[in-house]
């Protein structure tokens, strides 16, 4: 790894301050943005799966990915020279609450490195305890590695900002979990992520400074990530803090238009879970909407509030902000531009998701009755259980001098037919009715509509179901579907006709599956 390794460019550890003490017990550990550690050898590492883009985006070869050198370095059983791991310290507001001091309790910093213009860093998820580890092992099991090395990776296909992942590999060893918390902990296999991104700072990074009165630090850090990472913004000044702000709620706002836009719902927006970048980050118990459905989770330590379910993902956005907000405040000392910055927010929310689901019809233009028109679908999606990765890019088809077939278009997307009575049939024939005679308005053709349509409504998203086939045949040792889901998932737009049984509705087995529909944090 030559050419990685003649890249590497650690400014995290080198421009920030580390925790003095190196001993790795949990604790609490102040005025410090990191701690060394060293990552857990495993007793049988095994590489599962490598993407393929990202090892051209990090210069490492495929001939280099199947040496041991490349299968120690990212599973922590061999430390790179030149670089020395680190644990980040964060807090953050879980479920609404301040949860104090956080951090990475699992994942493991590598190092960072430029390369092609371009900065990464290098973290592994599940390679064992940290300082930040609290009660629990640092360890990751398989069932959840799958799920966020498949998943990264294909939100960054569908044009979502997220964090990338480079390596899934099992460590050979068992790992004890209460899958759904009911005390029936079993052993599963074990298994390390290397995920990677330009910074894997959180919202909580900077809240865990603030929460201490610890301002220098905070100070540091702010100033760190924006000469790094928001480059624009300018010298350090109270004016330039603001505009990071203002950067990050932009960033954060255009992400969570992108998850509504493709169905997916975060499952656990902690404030330790919001990237300060403005990428998914943090996959656990995600999910993808099937039927469309405004109060869908799949996270089922969220069932009963439903704080973090799909049509209230934009709101959790704006909250979080307010608790960065208020992290930063002490630096700027004045509320009323951070509070401007939230009304844009909401402003801007507004906007912005009005320009999506006008997207997602292929309406290029404005009309005033565009909001009327959106706000009327929606309802209909409600009636009965509908597929929204299907309507959408059915919908594709549709011709506007014919919206008699409207219905007939999209049936494919409706669970049960049978409960498409005449009083909801009638509803969905006035939609189209209205919809055709708003398509004429618009210059472009069937044709050229169908095309731009088709970019922004995918075919093929990691269904829930999808990801847990994969798992359980992993289980059994067959590794096949992980690298067929990837290759199909690197082109979530295109048609794809060989992997056309993909594109179908949610199995009934899969309807209370557990890993499907339910999905708890363990992991
Ligand atoms: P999450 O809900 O996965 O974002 O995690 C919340 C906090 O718990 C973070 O500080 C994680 O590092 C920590 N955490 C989650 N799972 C583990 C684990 N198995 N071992 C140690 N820390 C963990
Ligand atoms: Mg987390």
């Amino acid at each position: 790894m030559e050419t990685f390794k003649a890249h590497i460019s650690n400014s995290f550890t080198e421009e920030l301050p580390a925790d003095q003490v190196n001993e790795n017990t949990r604790r609490q550990v102040h005025k410090a943005c990191f701690s060394y550690v060293t990552p857990k050898t495993t007793r049988k590492p095994e590489l599962l799966h490598v993407s393929d883009a990202m090892l051209e985006a990090l210069g490492i070869s495929e001939v280099e990915s199947q040496t041991d050198d490349f299968l120690n370095v990212f599973t922590g059983n061999k430390v790179l020279a030149g670089t020395r791991p680190y644990a980040m310290c964060y807090g953050g507001h879980q479920f609404g609450n301040w949860a104090g001091q956080l951090g990475d309790g699992r994942a493991i910093n590598l190092t960072e490195i430029d390369y092609n213009q371009k900065h990464w860093a290098l973290q592994l998820k599940g390679a064992g305890e940290t300082p930040y580890s609290r009660t629990a092992d640092g360890l990751a099991v398989l069932r959840s590695s799958i799920r966020e090395y498949l998943c990264s990776e294909a939100m960054y296909h569908l044009g979502v900002p997220t964090t990338r992942a480079l390596s899934l590999a099992l460590t050979g060893d068992q790992v004890l979990r209460d899958m759904l918390y009911n005390g029936n902990a079993a052993h599963e296999k074990g298994a390390v992520v290397c995920r990677v991104a330009p910074s894997f700072l959180r919202f909580g990074n900077f809240e865990i400074f603030a929460a201490r009165g610890e301002t220098e630090t905070l100070k540091t850090l702010v100033d760190y990530t924006i000469k790094h990472f928001f480059t624009d913004l300018g010298a350090p000044s109270k004016d330039t803090y603001l505009a990071f702000f203002k950067a990050v709620s932009e960033r954060t706002l255009k992400m969570i238009i992108d998850w509504q836009r493709v169905g997916f719902v975060h499952g656990v927006m902690n404030t330790d879970n919001m990237s300060v970048l403005g990428l998914t980050i943090d996959y656990g118990p995600y999910g993808w909407l099937e039927g469309f459905d405004y109060g869908w989770t799949p996270n089922t330590t969220d069932s009963q509030h439903k704080r973090y379910r799909y049509g209230n993902q934009p709101n959790i956005g704006l909250w979080n902000l307010y608790q960065l907000a208020n992290a930063l405040y002490p630096l700027i000392e004045e509320a009323e531009g951070l509070q401007d910055v939230l009304e844009d927010y909401k402003i801007n929310f507004e906007k912005q998701s009005l320009e999506m689901m006008r997207s997602k019809l292929g309406l290029v233009e404005q009309d005033d009755s565009d909001l009327k028109l959106i706000q009327n679908l929606e309802d209909n999606l409600l009636l009965i259980e509908t597929d929204m990765t299907i309507f959408f890019r059915k919908l594709s088809d549709f011709k506007m001098h014919d919206p008699e077939s409207g219905l007939k278009i999209i049936q494919d997307a409706f669970y049960a037919p049978e409960e498409l009575v005449p009083d909801i049939a009638d509803k969905w024939s006035a939609w189209f009715q209205n919809y055709a005679k708003r398509l004429q308005k618009e210059s472009n053709s069937d044709v050229a509509r169908s095309k731009v349509m088709n970019q922004v409504n995918p075919k093929y998203v990691l269904r829930n179901y999808m990801a847990q086939m994969a798992i359980d045949q992993a289980d059994q040792g067959d590794y096949s579907l992980i690298d067929e889901l990837y290759q199909l998932l690197k082109q979530p737009y295109a048609e794809q006709p060989e992997f056309e049984k993909w594109f179908a509705r949610r199995p009934e087995w899969a309807r209370h599956k557990v890993g499907c529909s339910m999905l708890s944090c363990s992991s």
